[in-house]
């Protein structure tokens, strides 16, 4: 028979595997934590209500207790009080003290000679009934060492007695003892307890089934959106929560989930279309690269013209990678929030005259005019600003064709300052004119491919305009020309 052998470590680790096994179990029985939302929830309600009709019960009960108590004292006080006010008047001692005047119901007089011995007794059956009694006892012999109870003795649930003495005209002395045996108070309060449990008991399970009702019935949706949103993955993000009519809070909830996941799938499928996008640019120059460099490979190399046309055409197409890269890079890089960190005050005259200069330098088949240049200080970025000038400058001189003008201006309004970059070129059709600014949107493919458009510069443009707290307008007749406009607010010097 095979036997087990087990190392001590093995036996150390088994033990502590039990001991942490045992830990888990310990803590997964104990830790209302674990318990599903609906079971909490029912606990915390029966626990609320359970609470409630407990604490309104003891109330109940004791304020029944000492108001019954009271009403036994006063029975047993008044008794006394009229009976020796009887005797009094009455100046004799005998059975006629028992009238019913003088005696509450259920009160019981006893009255005890001068020597302790009980000579007059109302109820002789009574279980109060005492032949002898110890405090009369020692009144009899201690005297005023230790004299009889001034109050009522006993407690609310057991025998109340109350002593009081008198003497007849003869000096003959008599204690008379009234008792009360709370019988049917404490009757009364046990079958109230006993009604107050059972109520507590039927409240208490009726709660615990209305709550697990109402629970699973208010917690159903919440199970409805946690398992479409588990059913939710990148490639599904098409399903939505059905909201009911009822207007609630998880009505509001499901509204905003839904709304949510159109947003991350609108951003999806943009990101989607952007990657798309960015693919079929770079492969167009990487195509007319390969073509070149296989023509190269084939016949070029002894052929001066081919290799000449070959080293061009892949010259531009790779300078076209790199500004589209850039571009590409520049929606990676930058965020509204990035923008923000750098701003600072710009001279709008001093930026738009660097700018003339610079485009003057480079191009030589256009006519560059400044036109107007006033000076106004913006808070901005200066680097995005001038990028976003570049672009509408850029444009104006792909799409005038040589010969036209481009007009540089800077005008001051009253609390603006509008940019203005006005060529006299081709134009854009008005139907496609709010198009232009979205990414990869070119208004011809054919024309853009000559001037090598990436068809991202106005959509940049847009974004470092909201970026800048600009707004940017668009004014452009077809064959007569476009003007770009960008509106910055001016910083009112403090
Ligand atoms: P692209 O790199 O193609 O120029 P843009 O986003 O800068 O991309 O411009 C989008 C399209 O808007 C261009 O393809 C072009 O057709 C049109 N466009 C932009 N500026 C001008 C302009 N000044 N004159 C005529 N068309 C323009």
């Amino acid at each position: 028979m095979a036997k087990i052998i087990l190392k001590p470590s093995v036996g150390l680790d088994i033990l502590l595997m039990n001991k942490k096994f045992l830990h888990q179990r310990k803590h997964r029985w104990f830790s209302p934590a674990l318990l599903p939302l609906f079971a909490k929830m029912v606990l915390l309600y029966s626990s609320i209500v359970f609470c409630i009709l407990l604490i309104v019960s003891i109330i109940t009960i004791t304020s029944v207790y000492y108001t019954m108590a009271d009403s036994m004292k006063n029975d047993l006080y008044n008794s006394a009080n009229s009976t020796t006010d009887y005797l009094n008047t009455h100046k004799k001692m005998d059975s006629s003290v028992f009238i019913r005047s003088n005696l509450r119901p259920s009160v019981t007089l006893q009255i005890y000679d001068g020597a302790g011995k009980l000579v007059i007794d109302n109820s002789p059956t009574h279980a109060v009934k005492k032949l002898s009694d110890r405090y009369i006892d020692d009144d009899i012999q201690n005297g005023t060492d230790s004299p009889l109870p001034t109050d009522i003795e006993g407690t609310g649930t057991s025998e109340l007695s109350y002593y009081k003495k008198w003497s007849d005209n003869n000096d003959k002395t008599y204690y008379l003892r009234f008792s009360r045996i709370p019988d049917k108070e404490n009757g009364f309060i046990s079958l109230l307890s006993k009604q107050l449990v059972a109520s507590i008991l039927i409240s208490l399970i009726l709660t615990i089934l209305s709550g697990m009702y109402l629970m699973k019935k208010s917690l159903a949706p919440l199970q409805e959106i946690s398992k479409t949103i588990k059913g939710i993955e990148v490639n599904k993000l098409g399903s939505r929560i059905s909201v009911s009519d009822k207007k609630n809070e998880i009505h509001d909830l499901a509204v905003t989930i839904n709304q949510a996941l159109d947003r991350i799938e609108y951003g999806y499928k943009q990101q989607q279309q952007f990657i798309s996008d960015a693919s079929h640019e770079l492969r167009t120059p990487i195509t007319v690269i390969t073509g070149y460099v296989n023509l190269l490979d084939r016949w070029g190399k002894n052929d001066p013209e081919a290799l000449q046309e070959s080293i061009t055409a892949i010259k531009s197409e790779t300078e076209y990678m790199h500004q589209l890269i850039e571009r590409l890079l520049f929606f990676d890089r930058s965020n509204s929030g990035t923008l923000k960190k750098h701003f600072m005050d710009i001279n709008t005259s001093i930026l738009l005259q660097e700018l003339y200069n610079e485009i003057s330098f480079i191009d030589t088949q256009h006519t560059i005019i400044l036109k107007q240049n006033d000076s106004a200080t913006i808070y901005a970025e200066p680097g995005s600003v001038k990028q976003m000038l570049r672009i509408f400058i850029d444009n104006a001189l792909k799409y005038t064709p040589m010969g036209g003008t481009i007009y540089l201006s800077c005008e001051k309004r009253e609390h603006k300052i509008c940019y203005k970059i006005a060529d006299t070129g081709i134009g854009i059709p008005t139907n496609e004119q709010k198009l232009v600014f979205e990414r990869f949107y070119r208004v011809e493919s054919s024309r853009s491919k000559e001037t090598g458009g990436s068809g991202l510069g106005l959509s940049i443009a847009k974004y470092i305009a909201k970026g800048n707290n600009a707004e940017l307008h668009l004014e452009s007749e077809i064959n007569k020309g476009t003007t770009m406009i960008a509106v910055f607010p001016i910083k009112e010097s403090s």
